[in-house]
């Protein structure tokens, strides 16, 4: 590995609580050890995630706690809520009809970007995550992040924005090879969900820190318990072997490379030419 020259910070940008573990946690705890700068902003609490509370605030305050645990499993310097509804997910996917007045969804793009923004400018980031154009599986909150912070990336003039993403191809074969085990997984449901590899720019090799991650996901533990359709719960049964095949690599699109970049590091500097 390169000798790091410089600390630079890096703003991790989540739609719920939870979601920072499935995408982002490894790389999160890979450039803290680093000695980097890592930020956490959520625009929402999550407050109608399915759990085993009622959706509500109650179940927003529970899961900002898990937040907050989870962020320092993986070291993070600040953790920031942007405080907007989480706008749900309708039966089936989609934008639910009886979403909270302050929705994510809802929300002026511009107003939400220019409040990322002013946390981009005062932390001077390096680098922002955010989601591929999908949503990764589509929830209107991810979509919203999608655009919010690829707005708020510009206004700041933060040089990197990282796109988080999976690469659809090996989970496509995951999934299809532990379906066996959890005949309620719908592998179908992932088949236009996240980037097919082809597009994907960085692939982030996270094996050293899967124990963090691990550590990130079993903190939100509103969603993964009780019914084993949540994603979150499926995942923590995975077989700590295979756990770390499926978990070891997280992946990142960084638009505008020449189609073939395959970089390793967050902040590596793409070949000129
Ligand atoms: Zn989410």
């Amino acid at each position: 590995m390169k000798a790091i020259k410089t600390v630079k910070t890096a703003v991790f940008f989540h739609a719920h609580p939870d979601d920072e573990s499935l995408l982002t946690a490894g790389t999160m705890a890979m450039l803290a050890a680093e000695g980097h700068r890592v930020v956490l902003v959520v625009a929402t609490s999550g407050e109608r995630g399915q759990a085993d509370l009622e959706p509500g605030e109650a179940l927003g305050a529970a899961r900002i706690t898990e937040l907050y645990r989870s962020a320092a499993a993986l070291g993070c310097a600040r953790v920031v809520n942007l405080g907007y509804g989480d706008s749900g997910l309708a039966p089936g996917g989609g934008v639910a009809e009886d979403r909270p007045e302050n929705a994510f969804i809802d929300a002026d793009a511009e107003e939400a970007a220019r409040r990322l923004a002013a946390i981009l400018t005062e932390e001077a980031a390096g680098l922002l995550t955010t989601y591929d154009p999908a949503g990764g599986y589509g929830h209107p909150d991810h979509v919203q992040v999608h655009r919010v912070g690829g707005r708020a990336a510009e206004i700041a003039g933060t040089p990197i924005v990282l796109e988080a993403t999976v690469n659809r191809d090996p989970l496509l074969r995951g999934l299809r090879l532990i379906r066996g085990f959890y005949p309620q997984l719908d592998v179908r449901a992932f088949e236009r969900a996240y980037s097919p590899g082809e597009e994907i720019t960085h692939r982030v090799n996270v094996r050293r820190f899967t124990r963090r991650k691990r550590a990130s996901m079993a903190a939100h533990a509103s969603q993964a318990t009780g019914a084993d359709t949540r994603t979150l719960g499926v995942m923590l049964k995975v077989p700590r072997p295979l756990y770390r095949l499926v978990f070891g690599t997280e992946w990142y699109v960084r638009r505008g490379l020449p189609p073939g970049t395959r970089l390793r590091h967050p902040f590596e500097v793409p070949p000129q030419g």
